[in-house]
């Protein structure tokens, strides 16, 4: 994806920025710490990411957090979801966690399952990189629909189209595609490195924050 790449230029500026003005920069310091590959930065407990399950991307620090240390009651969720607002009880005026679930797109969705078929895989010990459209991927999101968006479940399959033409569409942007003779189109991702999919905060910005509000806690109380 390419927020990755942004996010490695502007640590670079950044990082030239300090070198030209340490003194000025000493004093402005702000609690960044780089999103990311960066252990200091992770969870209430500090311990390592751990992609088998959920973790979310504080929207104020960029910290991960396990599901297991977070005192807010998430619903039921899946690992390498992007749609959602999360802010850290270190990060919130309240003192308690803020936690907003929105509609993902369906494109989104597509993201979502093939990273989870894929961790499956290497918690099995292979790897395993392509999934069948029709057999893997849609069955996924059938399986976890509710985990994955707050939009209600389709009564018609006339979405298994929509996930055709998003994953087409995205091919070489967010997809890798191959037509194999026996299990017909398969798709994987761009990006291999599923630490790297998280809700890209940056587009959001507060009208993205705002729009959550038509729907709350996706499962509520
Ligand atoms: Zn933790
Ligand atoms: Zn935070």
């Amino acid at each position: 994806m390419d927020e990755v790449q942004t996010d490695t230029n502007s640590q670079s500026e950044t990082a030239s920025e300090y070198a030209s003005s340490e003194r000025a920069a000493e004093t402005t310091r702000e609690e960044k710490p780089a999103s990311g590959a960066n252990s200091a930065g992770i969870c209430y407990c500090g311990k390592e990411r751990n992609l088998n399950i959920v973790e979310l991307l504080c929207a104020n620090c960029s910290r991960w957090f396990h599901e297991s240390c977070i005192g807010y009651q998430l619903g039921k969720l899946v690992p390498f979801i992007s749609n959602y607002m999360f802010v850290c009880k270190n990060c919130s005026q309240s003192g308690l966690e803020i936690f907003r679930k929105s509609q993902a797109t369906i494109p989104q969705m597509c993201v979502t399952a093939i990273a989870n078929m894929q961790q499956n895989a290497v918690k099995d010990g292979k790897s395993k990189f392509l999934f069948s459209k029709d057999k893997e991927i849609i069955p996924y999101i059938e399986q976890y629909w509710e985990a994955m968006t707050t939009m209600p479940r389709r009564v018609t399959q006339s979405w298994y189209s929509t996930v055709q033409r998003s994953l087409v569409k995205e091919v070489n942007i967010l997809f890798t595609y191959e037509e194999n003779a026996e299990t017909g189109a398969m798709f994987g991702l761009v990006t291999q490195d599923l630490s790297l999919i998280k809700p890209n905060y940056d587009t959001m910005g507060k009208g993205g924050l705002l729009r959550t509000s038509e729907d709350g806690h996706g499962t509520g109380k």
